[in-house]
């Protein structure tokens, strides 16, 4: 047969732009100024082809920095809304009808300026763009669910936004972020302080090639910083009711106790099931299987038993029963009487700073040693993936406005903030099954809010971790 085929243009089309037309018609121009009080502003071109006609011609053309994408279309007269002050390019391609494009777009340079006549328009157009900008913002802000997330929302945003911003550093309570250039040479610096609960908490410092000079625009600034200390106001008291509610939901408790007990149960009963079918079929087992069979699954059943105990704290409502009276001291003492050995062969150091005079506490002694224990069990941990050095851990009590104050800290590897973020959770752990259950903390938590306490860690990763327990002096009523 015969194929037919177009031969392929011989030369692509060309495009020119004849005029923009706004406030009057300019011919012919690569590039012109005209004030934001013109009005509509239309751009008009002719394609150039041997082989097409005119009406069968199409054009491609974008008004960069306004439109996001190419449009097409078949008139030669494409028109846009009044713009805001800035520069533009409007760029424009032929295309022929076997669909060959211009080489290159024809291309009009625009900057919108400000009318010289009128200065309000400026000033009405500038309040537009920071109103939006604000808004930006605030939809940016709206869901972040932590301080970090906040943070980190300010600054993308901010970066993106705001005219001639060229980095920002921000810093809440001591913790440091920084986006874009931060040295500050050759660049403006303007700072706001973050306040919040009547206290200065951090600072948000823009640094700008452009000046912020008027009352209104220092006035847009005041009001970002209030936007970002309100924003995090509100992530800081969420955290705290978080940490309040008795910490998770009951779904989330149920759905990690299922997941925690399901693969030991899952061992047992294969072992089981294996060794009742063998008895019933009469299958030789020899004695020494069935011993190391019987003592997995005992491990596995002791593994159950421990996880139950220590899920048994949370529901446990020690507030009607009253304890005994006795000092944070001793439960430090007897703390290390079970683990001070231990720590030694981990080649660690213990620090104690145990005020003499510590006021007496009310509760239940051996709970609040278990939540030593565990306070130094992770320390331990933490400090056995120090390699080398100086292994540390300091153990300080002392009084402080009406409550006790017990600390333990390491010198150990220290978390990330996600990390930090989640320890008192229930299940949460960075460790190896066999080592950790991640229970050890929320249950201390618990402990120490049956006590009438509260319980803080800080952490600054490389540097170490401290665990704070604070807990009511008994009141001498008699
Ligand atoms: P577990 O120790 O079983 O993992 P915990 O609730 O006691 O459970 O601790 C949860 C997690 O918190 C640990 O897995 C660890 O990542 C982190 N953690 C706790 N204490 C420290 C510490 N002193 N230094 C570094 N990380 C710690």
């Amino acid at each position: 047969g015969i194929t037919k085929y177009r031969q392929p243009s011989p030369s692509p089309p060309g495009v020119v732009v004849d005029a923009v037309v706004a406030d009057k018609r300019y011919d012919n121009l690569e590039s012109l100024s005209i004030p934001t009080s013109a009005g509509l502003i239309a751009f008009e071109f002719h394609g150039i082809s041997f082989k097409t006609r005119r009406e069968a011609m199409v054009f491609r053309y974008r008004l960069k920095d306004f439109d996001r994408d190419w449009q097409n279309t078949r008139e030669t007269r494409v028109e846009y809304p009044p713009l805001p002050i800035g520069t533009y390019t409007f760029e424009v391609v032929a295309v022929d009808r076997d669909l060959v494009y211009s080489e290159e777009p024809a291309t009009v340079h625009l900057n919108v300026i400000r009318d010289p006549r009128d200065s309000r328009i400026d000033t009405l157009d500038r309040e537009l763009r920071h109103l939006r900008d604000l808004h930006r913002l605030r939809s940016a802000l709206e869901p972040a669910r932590s301080i970090e997330d906040s943070v980190t929302a300010t600054g993308e945003t901010l970066m993106a936004d705001l005219p001639g911003i060229q980095g920002i550093l921000m810093v809440c309570d001591e913790r440091e972020w920084h986006f874009g250039r931060c040295e500050e040479q050759d660049l403006l610096r303007y700072e706001r302080t973050l306040v919040w609960n009547g206290k200065i908490r951090g600072r948000l410092v823009l640094l700008t090639e452009r000046a912020w000079s008027d009352a209104w625009e220092q006035a847009f600034l005041d009001e970002i910083a209030g936007q970002v200390s309100r924003a995090l106001e509100a992530r800081e008291l969420e955290m705290q009711l978080l940490r309040s509610s008795r910490l998770v939901s009951m779904g989330q408790m149920a759905a990690g106790m299922a997941h925690e007990l399901s693969q030991p149960l899952g061992a047992v009963s294969t072992t089981v099931g294996d060794v009742y079918l063998r008895l019933l079929d009469e299958i030789d087992l020899p004695p020494d299987e069935l011993k190391e069979m019987m003592r997995d699954s005992a491990a596995l059943i002791e593994r159950m038993e421990h996880t139950i105990n220590h899920l048994r704290m949370f529901s446990r409502d020690t507030s009607q029963v009253s304890g005994v009276v006795f000092s944070l001291n001793e439960a430090v003492h007897s703390s290390l009487k079970i683990v001070g050995t231990q720590l030694k062969n981990h080649g660690i150091e213990v620090v104690l700073d145990l005020a003499d005079d510590l006021p007496e506490v009310e509760g239940f002694p051996h709970q609040m040693d278990q939540v030593f224990l565990n306070l130094l069990a992770n320390a331990r941990d933490a400090l056995d993936e120090r390699t080398g050095g100086w292994k540390r851990i300091e153990i300080r009590t002392r009084p402080k406005d009406g409550r006790v104050i017990g600390e333990v800290t390491d010198n150990g590897p220290g978390m990330d903030v996600a990390v930090a973020d989640q320890v008192f959770e229930p299940f949460f752990t960075t460790k190896t099954a066999e080592h950790g259950t991640g229970l050890g903390l929320s249950i201390s938590y618990a402990i120490v809010r049956n006590h009438g306490g509260e319980m803080i860690c800080e952490s600054r990763k490389g540097k170490g971790t401290m665990f704070q327990v604070s807990l009511p002096v008994i009141r001498n009523d008699s």
